[in-house]
């Protein structure tokens, strides 16, 4: 199929990377946001692309996380002259425990992993004081596993640039109330019209579902922010560990994450939360105990109940993307590329099998 006109709701990362993929694949793409910018999730991620530190088995999200990584270098490549100006890595991320911390979690990741070829490297007390020297003397050990990251705010923003250049028309400000059919009917009354329409709408996806007779149920899950003043050059990896993570930002300090909180819509800060991930950085670090707070931020994780994402075609014009929960990052090159196949009526990457809305109905 060539040429189809196709709607997408959503301008998060999700939705932004669809409509780019489908332009590139010949579609004429209008998006629609209701903010004024994207600024929900994928603005607030921490941009860790994490496959073996957010798995402890193997499992369909697993084997999903580690396609969509290897998918990332291309992703980039084809997105901006240069990765660095998305501050894409892929040099691995720590997953490392402090002296006197049971270690069955993390041993038993490393067996799953090792059997299943992935190239995990375990460092003692001595090698990791060399190899991470900020890391504090408690440290008794750490794994590194192969992960990458970017800035999730500058992969948006290129890919508006990009979704311009190819002529999609990217309408921010315009809210969605539901969608009927191929028609998607505006807050304002206004409606837009394609042939296939693309839902992914991040943690507001289950209500837009239903106002749209698809039975989808999930509850949005707020993550506490916030970013040291501290050169980012004091870590060399990311830290993915029991007492949150730490992010290193190219010349933009260090990213502490992050709280779990099931709260409805409530994007306010904590600050009995910032407090103790500010805490949790200099217990890790000891240099960042002492470095400034400057910015602080929330985002809502798109959750599904079951906790896994949808893609999928679910009736002849409306397709699925969202539920992303933890990783839409890290899933953001093969739901763009599984989107664009649905629509074009080519083959799925194999690894999609889990992810249609039979399979989230069964599991819920
Ligand atoms: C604190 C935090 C840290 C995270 N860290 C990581 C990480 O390190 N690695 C990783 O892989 N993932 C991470 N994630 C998860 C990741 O950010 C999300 O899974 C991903 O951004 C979801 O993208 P999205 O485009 O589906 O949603 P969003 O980015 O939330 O975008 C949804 C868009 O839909 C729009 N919208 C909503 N309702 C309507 C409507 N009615 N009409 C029109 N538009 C509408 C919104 O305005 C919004 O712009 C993190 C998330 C958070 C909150």
């Amino acid at each position: 199929m060539t040429n189809s006109a196709v709607v997408v709701i959503g301008g998060g990362i999700i939705g932004l990377s669809c409509a780019w993929r489908l332009a590139q694949r010949g579609c004429t793409v209008t998006l629609l946001d209701a903010a004024a910018e994207s600024r929900e999730a994928s603005w607030a991620a921490a941009g860790m692309l994490a496959p073996h530190h957010e798995a402890d088995a193997p499992g369909p999200l697993w084997a999903l996380g580690q396609a969509s990584l290897e998918r990332w270098p291309r992703f980039v490549a084809d997105l901006v002259a240069d990765p660095m100006l998305v501050d894409f890595r892929q040099v691995g991320g720590w997953l490392p425990w402090l002296e006197n911390e049971d270690t069955a979690a993390v041993v038993a990741k490393e067996a799953f992993l090792t059997a299943a070829g992935v190239a995990v490297r375990r460092l003692g007390r001595r090698e990791i004081g060399a190899a991470e020297p900020a890391f504090c003397n408690a440290c008794a050990g750490a794994l590194l596993l192969p992960a990458g990251q970017v800035i999730p705010r500058l992969v948006v923003s290129a890919l508006q640039a990009a979704c311009r250049r190819l002529g999609v028309h990217l309408r921010f400000g315009a809210r969605v109330a539901r969608v009927d059919g191929p028609t998607v009917h505006l807050g304002d009354g206004a409606a837009v019209s394609g042939e296939v329409v693309v839902l992914a709408s991040g943690a507001w996806t289950p209500e837009l579902a239903r106002h749209s007779g698809v039975d989808l149920s999930g509850e949005p899950v707020k993550g506490q922010m916030l970013r040291l003043g501290a050169d980012d050059r004091l870590l060399r990896h990311f830290v993915h560990s029991n007492h949150g993570y730490l992010v290193p930002r190219l010349g933009c300090g260090i990213v502490v994450g992050s709280t779990m909180v099931s709260d409805g819509f409530d994007r306010r800060d904590d600050p009995q939360a910032i407090a103790r991930l500010a805490a949790s950085a200099g217990v890790l670090v000891p240099a960042l105990a002492r470095a400034p707070i400057i910015e602080t931020w929330t985002g809502l994780r798109p959750r599904l109940h079951g906790g896994l994402p949808v893609i999928d075609r679910v009736s002849p014009t409306l397709v699925l993307a969202t539920g992303h929960f933890r990783n839409g990052i890290l899933l953001t090159p093969i739901t763009a590329e599984a989107v664009a196949a649905i629509v074009m009526q080519d083959e799925l990457p194999k690894e999609l099998a889990d992810f249609t809305l039979a399979a989230f109905q069964v599991r819920h």
